[in-house]
């Protein structure tokens, strides 16, 4: 299948690096094998980056950073906008790339690809309306402010949206007139390879946009130490953030941390159950439960517990993984072998810690696909609210199922958890909705719905979740800086 699709996806390219607008081994000719995880398949290598080659990226975008941030914002703009063209144009190719590598659902990618799109045509308008204020100042003075780039930024993505999740970082950074060195995961580098390319041929500047592919402990750290990088944009698990965050204070650099969540999904009695049901499914079962915003913790009142547990049910049943290139899949592999052992563990320390198990618990067989990373979908009832199932994040299609007596009760619950990166809420109290919602501490809350989000809209955790927001305005401060100018007028 992989070879298959690979043909599809028309991509065994040499590994290599993309520094400077040009293709380059890397220095020491290191590479990393990535695999399809729907077969456990290499698919090919890419190079592993070390540090000279890091140093040889960030001299690139240091290089490109004047001209970059001098060029009209007009200009700019009209760039990033090619940019969305491009990846429209190539939509097919680049959600085929992503299925090879990450084994998401072909459905999935390819809605993975149209935000991509809508990302970057979203900060393509914003090149244009990031400006100073002027300031009235005591004195004969006139005082204005000047909103620059911050320079060069290192973004630092995981594998469960590699493409969109380096749109996030990429299309905001480059709007506001910074360089980026792009670090994608090492299970999933294809996509971030092919958006240089792309964005290169669609007339973005040499140097404008480096892509260096290998491990975190590696490539990652060495982007992350590296001294003349301005900035750090990290998504990834709440361990490693802490990592980042340790090494680039050792040189006072400013981090953005999008990091775990263990989101509370709550579902009243008074809500529609059937789209409660639905939205509970889809939280967790969305990218096999890959996602930080996973709506891994049902918290559903005493009342309707059966009723809904027997509607969910209903539904994981019919959830059949499958391979992830046919259309009508909607359970991929797990990313790696990897994440594979680690879910299986949590599932069992589940079991351990006496929780009722409802449906699934183990690897699945999967007909034609035998060497892939398959886990069934998961249900836990009578989940304690201090155990491992309850408090760590399990990046795996496995709900845990809480119950919960009262409003009050139904927040305590929630806001049990070092994390605070999503919530849902499921009422037909509009006022119950709205006062909940500002209690739970979570940087996204989404009532009778769950998952979408939009580049207009700004997405980030509180908590250990991280800080530091993406998309929309208040993703613009982190990629500029502010200046204040003093002219006396005496
Ligand atoms: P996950 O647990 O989701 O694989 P990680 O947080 O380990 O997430 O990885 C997210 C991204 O961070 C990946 O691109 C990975 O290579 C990178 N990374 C991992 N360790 C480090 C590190 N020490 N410094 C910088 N980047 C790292």
């Amino acid at each position: 299948m992989a070879t298959a699709a690979e043909a599809a996806a028309g991509r065994r390219a040499p590994p290599r690096l993309f520094i400077g607008g040009c293709w380059r081994d890397a220095s020491d000719g290191r590479v990393l094998l990535t695999e399809h995880p729907a077969t456990a398949e290499p698919i090919g290598e890419v190079a592993l980056a070390g540090t000279p080659d890091v140093a040889a990226a960030v001299g690139a975008a240091r290089e490109a950073a004047a001209r970059w941030a001098r060029l009209d914002a007009a200009d700019r703009s009209a760039i990033l906008w090619k940019v969305a063209d491009a990846v429209e144009a190539h939509a097919e190719r680049l959600a085929l790339l992503e299925v090879l590598d990450v084994g998401k659902p072909i459905r999935e990618a390819r809605i993975d690809i149209r935000e991509t799109v809508d990302t970057f045509r979203y900060f393509a308008g914003w090149s244009t309306k990031i400006h100073g204020d002027t300031v009235p100042v005591r004195g004969a003075v006139f005082n204005y402010t000047l909103r620059e780039p911050v320079g060069v930024v290192g973004a630092i993505v995981p594998w469960n949206f590699p493409l969109l999740q380096a749109a996030w970082k990429v299309a905001p950074a480059l709007a506001c007139g910074n360089t980026v060195v792009l670090k994608p995961a090492e299970q999933s580098p294809l996509t971030a390879l092919e958006l240089a390319e792309l964005a290169t041929a669609a007339g973005l500047p040499a140097g404008v946009l480096n892509v260096v592919t290998g491990d975190g402990p590696t490539t990652g750290a060495a982007l992350v130490r590296h001294g003349d990088v301005d900035a750090i944009a990290f998504t990834g698990s709440t361990e490693t953030g802490r990592v980042v965050m340790r090494e680039a204070a050792a040189r006072t650099c400013p981090v953005s941390l999008e990091l775990g969540g263990k989101s509370p999904n709550i579902v009243f009695a008074d809500a529609d159950l059937r789209a409660a049901a639905r939205g509970a499914y889809n939280a967790i079962f969305y990218n096999a439960g890959q996602c930080c915003t996973a709506g891994s913790r049902l918290l559903v009142q005493a009342s309707v517990r059966d009723a809904l547990i027997e509607q969910l049910l209903e539904r994981a049943r019919a959830l059949v993984p499958g391979d992830p290139f046919d259309a009508r899949t909607r359970l991929g592999p797990l990313v790696s072998g990897e994440q594979h052992a680690r879910v299986l563990s949590c599932i069992r320390a589940g079991v351990e810690d006496g929780a009722r198990l409802l449906l699934g618990g183990d690897a699945a067989a999967v007909d034609g696909f035998p060497g892939g990373h398959w886990v069934q979908p998961t249900l836990f009832a009578e989940v304690d609210p201090d155990s491992a199932l309850a408090q760590q994040e399990v990046f795996g299609p496995v709900l845990a199922i809480l119950t919960f007596e009262d409003e009050a009760e139904a927040i305590a619950l929630a806001n049990r958890t070092i994390y605070g990166l999503a919530a849902g809420i499921w009422t037909a109290d509009g006022a119950r909705a709205h006062r909940v919602a500002r209690e739970i501490r979570a940087g996204t809350v989404w009532i009778n719905m769950y998952n979408p989000l939009d580049p207009a809209s700004p997405f980030g955790g509180m908590k250990q979740s991280g800080f530091g927001r993406e998309l929309g305005a208040d993703a613009l401060g982190f990629y500029t800086q502010v200046k204040s100018v003093w002219y006396g007028l005496s």
